[in-house]
């Protein structure tokens, strides 16, 4: 289903992709004790040789500090330096999706963070849309996202992703496209992989960074271009009823960009879209390197 770009970066080397494996002991297999990265990088359409990767600086950075959580020393710097190798080593002629996975590589069955082996890997593939263009219907999840009392939710750690699995098949399942999980206040949270965005009589709204989201990247930078284009934001609670009323919702991420929600549950949103389809277009001209106010976000790697 997926093809994976040629080359990966396994224990310090890159290695054809189908080479990079890992041994069935690995703790990370057995206690979710690894956190990822997930980045988008097109080749630029204005001049084919050279990759645009967004928000390199801000993905290297989130990668580090989660890896803080698994003990695990690695700096941002090398994480992007590993990642540009990786790029020019795969020399990608299409969109693709970059996963930089830094874990407990050790043999071992105590579940703990001390005295255990780190490693960081980096694998990629190609990837068009990752949710419909059109919009997504979306299931209110029975499953509940962690709270961050139990759970580091600034990393992106991967054993909270079984939150996120149960939340997505339970919804596949149930006929939805994808979920909308509450935090444990009851109030609106995110979904299994992206952020979440409502707009209501022209404002932007989004939980804020304290309501157990994952900080994300796309999200970040969605507030800022709305602030640019003199559009009001609010990050704030939002409860579930006002999410099924509002004027358009739209949900955020690398993988999903930004992707409008047609139908929570039994409420239909309206088809009129203006706030979801303005962001939308900017944020696309912004990944391309078209928007010269956000060029510091595109970082261009020449494949020669
Ligand atoms: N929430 C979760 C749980 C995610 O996995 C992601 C994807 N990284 C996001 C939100 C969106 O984050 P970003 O915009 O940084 O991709």
């Amino acid at each position: 289903m997926h093809k994976f770009l040629p080359i990966a970066y396994f224990e310090d080397k890159f290695v054809p992709f189908e080479d990079a494996k890992i041994s069935v002991a690995t703790h990370a297999l057995h206690y979710g004790t690894a956190a990822f990265g997930g980045l988008r990088g097109i080749p630029d359409p204005e001049d084919p040789g050279t990759i645009l990767l967004f928000r390199l600086d801000r993905h290297g950075d989130r990668l580090s500090k989660s890896a803080k959580f698994l003990h695990y020393d690695i700096s941002a710097e090398k994480i992007k330096e590993v990642i540009v190798d990786f790029v020019k080593k795969n020399q990608p002629d299409k969109s693709f999706y970059i996963r930089p996975l830094v874990y407990s590589s050790g043999l071992g069955i105590a579940p703990r963070l001390h005295n255990l082996e780190k490693d960081f890997l980096v694998y990629g593939l190609e990837m068009g849309d990752y949710l419909a263009a059109d919009g997504v219907n979306c299931r209110i999840s029975s499953w509940y996202r962690q709270e961050d009392r139990s759970f580091p939710l600034r990393g992106k750690i991967s054993a909270a992703y079984i939150t996120s699995a149960l939340a997505k098949t339970e919804a596949v399942e149930s006929g939805f496209d994808e979920a909308i999980l509450m935090n444990s206040q009851g109030k609106v949270c995110e979904a299994t992989g992206m952020n979440i965005f409502m707009v209501r009589q022209g404002q932007i709204i989004t939980p804020g960074n304290e309501q157990d989201i994952l900080e994300g990247i796309t999200r970040d930078s969605i507030l800022t271009i709305a602030a640019d284009l003199g559009i009001p934001t609010c990050q704030r609670p939002i409860d579930k009823s006002e999410l099924m009323i509002a004027d358009e919702v739209f949900l955020s991420g690398t993988a999903a960009k930004i992707t409008p929600v047609k139908r929570i549950e039994n409420f239909t949103l309206g088809g009129d879209r203006p706030i979801t389809e303005k962001l939308r277009s900017v944020l696309t001209a912004v990944t391309e390197n078209r928007e010269p106010k956000y060029q510091d976000w595109v970082f261009k790697i020449p494949l020669n």
